[in-house]
């Protein structure tokens, strides 16, 4: 087996079960809810057994493609029952993923999908926020650990390494007012 192409959860067209129990109203699938309309399905069709023989089955095929069976379940909630679908792979679920030119509805472990999100946030400029908080918290700590900034009218070197982390954390303000607090030494 080749390696698996990985997608994003939010590139994926997806299937609930009232979309299943709505049968052909496919339109309405691709509506608001689902928001992911570029990466739809060209065609799409949804049909029950005949004459419901079981109607926890649907069937669906996607782009004229041979059609997948789905199975509905129903399990009892505290607030009545929810229904499920069940994935070919026997997991429950309440969403049913279909990767862009995929033929098949599978879930997410089967897909190997994974969030967006999950993965942009360490790089966002939220996560980079966060992760520049934490060196700035060290950086400070690190600061009130130096007693000494001068040595003859020097920068001490413990101030001077100081001053290089603050400067690789973007900490500008902390170089410029060292810089500005040297020459006002300096000048006097
Ligand atoms: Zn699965």
């Amino acid at each position: 087996m080749t390696t698996k192409e990985r997608h994003f959860v939010e590139d994926c067209f997806f299937l609930r079960p009232k979309d299943a129990l709505m049968g052909l109203r496919v339109d309405k699938i691709v509506g608001k809810e689902n928001t992911n309309t570029t990466n739809k399905p060209g065609e799409l069709y949804l049909w029950f057994e005949e004459d419901l023989i079981d109607p926890n089955i649907v069937h669906v095929s996607v782009n004229g493609n041979e059609p997948q069976k789905l199975v509905l379940e129903y399990i009892n909630a505290t607030y009545g029952q929810r229904c499920y679908l069940i994935c070919n792979c026997g997991h429950r679920v309440a969403k049913l993923h279909l990767t862009p030119h995929g033929k098949e509805f599978r879930c997410r472990v089967c897909l190997n999908l994974r969030y967006r999100i999950s993965v942009t946030n360490s790089r966002s400029i939220a996560g980079g926020a966060l992760h520049n908080f934490s060196r700035i918290s060290k950086l400070m700590e690190m600061r009130e650990r130096i007693d000494r900034i001068f040595y003859r009218g020097r920068f001490t070197k413990r101030y001077k390494r100081f001053l290089m982390l603050c400067g690789k954390a973007g900490l500008n303000s902390e170089v410029d007012r060292a810089q500005n607090l040297l020459e006002t030494i300096k000048s006097h």
